[in-house]
């Protein structure tokens, strides 16, 4: 899929490009690409893919969900049992570098602090952060389940969560070199639940805004900027959008109470909507984020370029790009890739 997505995109942006005699930078300042940071033993594999399919199509964002596959100095509690050393990180960072490619490494925060089963280091290690503790992982995983569990949140408002998280992000940055970070920040469901001592009867778009901004304001202090999800920030009832792409659980209130700074990567899989406006609209740069239907992307990279082409100067800047987001392991992404067997992974 990737193969057909990115050699269509470079194409069409190409032909668009000529056409227009614009640089590819004034088409689409952002064309990135969005995975699980490899595995120590993919590194180098890795960084082929980098030189030889990212940099020839003039990818230049990477983001990379790294979360615990790092060994953290500041919190070796923290990390997987296998995970990348400073030195692997710093071949991602040259391959990088050599190519004008932004590394925006991510660590889920708030939301995403399990998956199926399995709870995430965070919380396994620091328990008394769960926000919501009294739910019980399960030993097999469904959905939907009784507690509504789709994966555990931390507690924005206690008191120690931010010393160690923040630390994870601090070390993160310095070694890959970048001013950009990604806290994930989607699918939070578990928000100003009334079993939190802390959280109960407050606003869900009140926290959820006190989480951005307090993450952003901490990453500013070294004149570092935050990028998130776009999906909290939509009514999902008015537009339809439902309660994964969207927010059905009043978070998207939030949208009026964060700064402008903050870069949205708004993720649509099934159809091409248009939401990039409503962002750019409230004056945040956005950049439209794609999966698997090549049909949907090639509208949504169409989509894209329109906006830029069809907007105000004041407007068009916040149109920044599109993000191809795969959700397989970087080692799955690649055999399938080179292998050209087909579909990405699975979620
Ligand atoms: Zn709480």
């Amino acid at each position: 899929m990737f193969r057909k997505f990115t050699i269509l995109t470079s194409l069409i942006l190409v032909a668009i490009c000529l056409n227009a005699q614009l640089t590819i930078n004034e088409l689409m300042p952002v064309r990135g690409f969005s995975i699980a940071a490899p595995g120590p033993l993919s590194v180098d594999k890795f960084v082929t893919f980098i030189e030889d399919e990212l940099a020839t199509r003039d990818i230049n964002v990477l983001i990379l969900r790294v979360d615990y596959n790092y060994q953290y100095k500041s919190h070796t509690e923290l990390q997987n049992s296998v995970a990348l050393s400073e030195q692997d990180v710093k071949k991602l960072v040259a391959a990088c570098g050599e190519h004008g490619i932004r590394i925006v490494p991510q660590i889920n925060l708030l939301g995403h602090q399990s998956e199926g089963k399995r709870i995430g280091n965070l919380l396994k290690v620091y328990p008394e952060f769960d926000e919501t503790p009294s739910v019980k992982m399960p030993e097999e995983y469904v959905w939907p389940n009784e507690d509504g569990l789709y994966c555990k949140s931390y507690c924005p408002l206690h008191p120690g969560v931010h010393k160690i998280v923040f630390e994870l992000v601090d070390e993160l940055m310095d070694v890959f070199e970048t001013s950009d970070f990604h806290a994930g920040l989607d699918e939070v469901f578990y928000i100003a639940e009334e079993e939190c001592p802390r959280c109960s009867g407050h606003d869900p778009a009140e926290l959820f805004a006190g989480e951005v901004r307090r993450i952003r304001n901490h990453l500013a202090k070294k004149d570092r900027r935050l990028w998130i999800w776009g999906d909290r920030l939509l009514d999902g009832k008015t537009t339809g959008l439902g309660m994964w792409e969207a927010s059905m659980n009043n978070t998207h209130r939030a949208i009026d109470m964060i700064p402008k700074d903050v870069f949205i990567c708004d993720w649509h899989y099934e159809r091409p909507d248009k939401t990039a406006v409503y962002f750019a609209m409230k004056g945040f740069e956005v950049a439209t984020c794609p999966w698997r239907k090549p049909d949907v992307a090639r509208l949504q990279v169409q989509d894209m370029i329109a906006f830029r082409s069809g907007s105000t100067p004041e407007m068009k800047e916040y149109f920044q790009g599109v993000i191809l987001t795969s959700w397989s392991s970087a080692e799955g992404f690649m055999r399938n890739y080179y292998d050209a067997t087909g579909e990405d992974g699975a979620k």
